[in-house]
Order: structure tokens, then C-alpha cells, then sequence
């Protein structure tokens, strides 16, 4: 059983809701990030049964350190036997390779080869795909994307990207691009891609708190909600730029592709509904009209859509 290759089922719309009975066996996913790897133990239905994650320093060189976060990660798994581990990760990927080719804020994942590392560790065969294409198949699989034709997945928070389902279709050439490097001003800061200007240099967590300490308030802790909740006119200024930034990028993604649903993950779900009316508003104030006005929706609370969509990647063969 142990490196079997599972013959790969063509499920364009899986049925979350099929009694867990039906299907045989538990599905593994993790989420590789900068600094972080994430992982779970699913049902066929997407029912999590069980979560695990550990950290690693994002400044390490060492891959050493990615193999330790890894094993911890991957203790979910021991016993259960997964009929597969999908891998959802940040950064460029190779998924013919089953490796992370590179990731800017992460040296240690240059070249990591996390099939082959995890196929070892879970005992199962191994799928790995770029985390902004597998979140978008989680909200299509398993979440507020089910049943659309077109909508867009949207990560906030460290980790900025865009996956677009468009017309049934995941819209995103294998291995990666979800939109972080879109240039979206003319004079902005310099990127880790060594570019100005990228969407992820005026989007993410770092911006938030980097702009806050600028401020004179603490950076740690700042977040959309903590912000939203102060009485201090500076700290709901900053959030409204936040989200404008954010914006920016995903009134782009409208402009293209006609979205319509834009479901948000992330840090973004710490602000709640107070942060979601933000983004909405201020994306249809950016609207040209005529077409379906964007709906903006927060995703589960728990925030597991790329672990959603790394199941799914072991069911699927798209
Ligand atoms: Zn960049």
C-alpha cells in the first residue's frame, strides 16, 4: 500500500454531501507557507477530523528546517493510512516534480522536494500543486464556490494570491501566478521579487504593520479586526487603505474576468462582517457596471480551503 499509485478519478463536482459511509478512506492535505506548514486529515466529504501545524524560520537557508516542520505536520497522518496527500504551496511550484521551485520569502524552500519528502513521512502517494489554484478547487469542492460557474478565491494576510474559476475552468497556468507581483503602482516599494510596486508589497499583513509601527501603534496584534475595533481615527484610516490596496488588485481580476463572487480567506477573516462590507463596497464603487455586481463573502472560519482543495487534488485528476 505504502508507495501504491492511486489511479487518478476525473471528479469535476465531487458530492461533499454523500454519507461518509460511501466513501472508503481518509484523505491527507498540508500547506506549505513561509514559515509555516499546515496540515489535516480529512473525510471524503471534507469533513476535517484532524489538524496539525508547525513553524520553521522563514529566514533559514537550511531545508533541514522544512524537514523537521514537515514530520511534525505530517504526525497527523500516522496510523490513518490516507489514500493520498495533496500539498497546497505558496511560491512557485513544479507539480510534474512534485517540488517547490522557489519561493521568495521562504530560501529554505528553494527546490524542496516535498513529494518525496512527504510521500516517506504519510506513506501515500503525493500530489502537489501551487496553493492559489488548490484554494480556489476547496471553494469550488467544499465551499462558497459550489455550484458557480465563475468566482474568484482569494488569499489575504502573509500570503497574497488569487485563484479564478472561470466558466467551470481553474484559470491559472500550472505551477503558479496568483497576481501577487501584479504591478498595481507606478512608485511603490521594492518587492521580494526585486520589482516595485507589486500588489503584495502594499497588501498583505507586513504592509498592515509595517504602516501601523509608522503610526506609532504596536504592530503585533494589528489586524483588519483590531484595527476595525479601535476608537482611534488613524487605526480605522489604516484599515480602509488596507482594504482599498486589496481592492486594487481584485477590482483588476473583476475588470478581466467578470468574477462576480469573490471569496475571501486569511487575515481578511479576522475583520468579519465589517471588513467584508469594506471590501465589497469599495469594489463595486470600482465596478464599470452592466454585468452581475461582485458579491464579497467570507470564507470558513477555520480558514481550511487550501487544505480543502489539497484533499480534493488526491480525488481529482484535473
Ligand atoms: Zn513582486
Amino acid at each position: 500500500m505504502a508507495h501504491e499509485r492511486i489511479p487518478l478519478r476525473l471528479v469535476p463536482d465531487p458530492q461533499p454531501d454523500e454519507p461518509a459511509g460511501r466513501g472508503v478512506g481518509v484523505l491527507g492535505a498540508v500547506e506549505v507557507l513561509p514559515g509555516l506548514v499546515r496540515s489535516a486529515l480529512l473525510e471524503r466529504t471534507g469533513v476535517v477530523r484532524e489538524r496539525a501545524q508547525a513553524r520553521f524560520d522563514a529566514g533559514s537557508a537550511d531545508p533541514r528546517v522544512v524537514d523537521e516542520a514537515l514530520r511534525e505536520a505530517a504526525a497527523v497522518f500516522a496510523g490513518h493510512a490516507p489514500l493520498g496527500v495533496g500539498v497546497a504551496a505558496a511560491g512557485v511550484v513544479d507539480p510534474a516534480a512534485g517540488r517547490i521551485v522557489e519561493v521568495n520569502d521562504a530560501p529554505a524552500l528553494r527546490g524542496y522536494p516535498v513529494a518525496d519528502r512527504l510521500t516517506e513521512l504519510a506513506g501515500a502517494p503525493v500530489r502537489v500543486e501551487h496553493r492559489a489554484r488548490v484554494q480556489v478547487l476547496g471553494d469550488r469542492w467544499f465551499g462558497a464556490g459550489r455550484g458557480r460557474r465563475s468566482f474568484a478565491s482569494v488569499a489575504t494576510g502573509e500570503v497574497l494570491g488569487v485563484g479564478i474559476l472561470y466558466d467551470g475552468q481553474v484559470l491559472a497556468p500550472v505551477g503558479g501566478r496568483s497576481g501577487a507581483h501584479m504591478t498595481v503602482t507606478a512608485s511603490g516599494d521594492v518587492c521580494t521579487c526585486g520589482r516595485r510596486g507589486c500588489w503584495k508589497t502594499v497588501a498583505t499583513t507586513r504592509w498592515l504593520r509595517d504602516r501601523a509601527a509608522a503610526l506609532g501603534m504596536d504592530p503585533r496584534g494589528v489586524s483588519p479586526g483590531t484595527l476595525l475595533a479601535s476608537a482611534d481615527p488613524a487605526a480605522r484610516d489604516l484599515v480602509v487603505r488596507y482594504a482599498e490596496n486589496l481592492v486594487l488588485g481584485l477590482a483588476t481580476v473583476q475588470q478581466l474576468f467578470a468574477c462576480g463572487l469573490f471569496v475571501l480567506h486569511g487575515e481578511a477573516l479576522d475583520g468579519g462582517e465589517p471588513f467584508r462590507e469594506l471590501v465589497e463596497t469599495l469594489l463595486r464603487a470600482d465596478e464599470l457596471g452592466g454585468g452581475e455586481a461582485p458579491t464579497v463573502v467570507l470564507g470558513e472560519p477555520a480558514d481550511t480551503g487550501a487544505l480543502l482543495g489539497a484533499a480534493g487534488l488526491v480525488l481529482s485528476g484535473s
